[in-house]
């Protein structure tokens, strides 16, 4: 390989976990840090196994010590940890005059309560490694709201907030801490959505497609190899021009 920015971005010798590596996007991530060279890791429900070749640990997220557990059983596994994204989530829509506590709670738990458990968790993994790279996957709704997401986009801003509150704290320890924020992504959690909210997110875009789990990976890959060396503290939207569409 003797293009230097394939060999920055390549991520031989590492080892990558993945939480939600058995939903859409999340195994997009996962194929992707495999394909690199890293050792892949997939943290998600127990019938929601990771791609081929990815070794998957059944865990829910939304449960401190199950995370803290299945973090100590890929570092003990791999002997090292150097990449981390956090993919699982999940969505209760309803306006909030309707929304009930336990729809409030559940999307908290599951998405930004994990982000935590998770973060605390590999922080003195990737330490001991000499650095890293975590990237939170947010949503672009975190930053503008949407309605029936008030659970699902104070989740995601909390996570972006967690994120640049992390970068400063780790960023000694060669700690790199990241958000990327998609828009609309075909996958599993959007297939249950109505088609006008489809042809509405369409209609949104200025690049006229919507995007794919692979054109989530792709900044994800970015973030966490060598190219995105420099980069930290950062929300990066993955949206085709989503928000700015708008
Ligand atoms: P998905 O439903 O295909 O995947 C989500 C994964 O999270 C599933 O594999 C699921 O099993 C796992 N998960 C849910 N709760 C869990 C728990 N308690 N413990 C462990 N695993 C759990 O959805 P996706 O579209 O791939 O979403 C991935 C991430 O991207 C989510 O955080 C989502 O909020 C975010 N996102 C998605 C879109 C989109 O349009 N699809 C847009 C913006 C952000």
């Amino acid at each position: 390989m003797s293009n230097p920015s394939a060999i920055m971005l390549s991520l031989a010798g590492r080892v990558a976990l993945v939480t939600g590596g058995g939903g859409g996007i999340g195994s997009a991530v996962a194929s992707a840090l495999l394909k690199a060279g890293a050792a892949a890791f997939s943290i998600d429900r127990a019938d929601r196994p990771g791609p081929p070749g990815v070794s998957s640990i059944a865990c829910d997220v939304s449960r401190s010590a199950e995370v803290a557990s299945a973090v100590a059983d890929v570092v003990g596994r791999a002997g090292r940890l150097d990449v981390v994204v956090h993919c699982a989530g999940i969505t209760r829509d309803a306006v909030v005059a309707k929304m009930s506590d336990a729809d409030w709670h559940e999307v908290i738990a599951t998405n930004l309560d994990s982000a935590f458990y998770l973060l605390r968790s590999v922080a003195p993994a990737l330490r001991q490694a000499g650095g890293g790279a975590v990237v939170l996957v947010s949503s672009i709704n975190a930053e503008r709201g949407k309605v029936g997401q008030a659970n699902y986009a104070a989740s995601k801003a909390g996570m972006n907030a967690m994120a640049m509150t992390a970068a400063r704290e780790l960023g000694r320890f060669g700690i790199r801490v990241n958000v990327v924020a998609p828009g609309w992504i075909d996958t599993p959690m959007t297939a249950a959505v109505p088609e006008e909210y489809r042809q509405r997110a369409l209609d949104e875009t200025v690049v006229g497609r919507l995007g794919q789990p692979e054109d989530v990976a792709g900044a994800v890959l970015f973030l966490c190899s060598d190219l995105g060396r420099h980069v930290t503290g950062q929300v990066l939207r993955v949206d085709g021009g989503q928000l700015i569409g708008h």
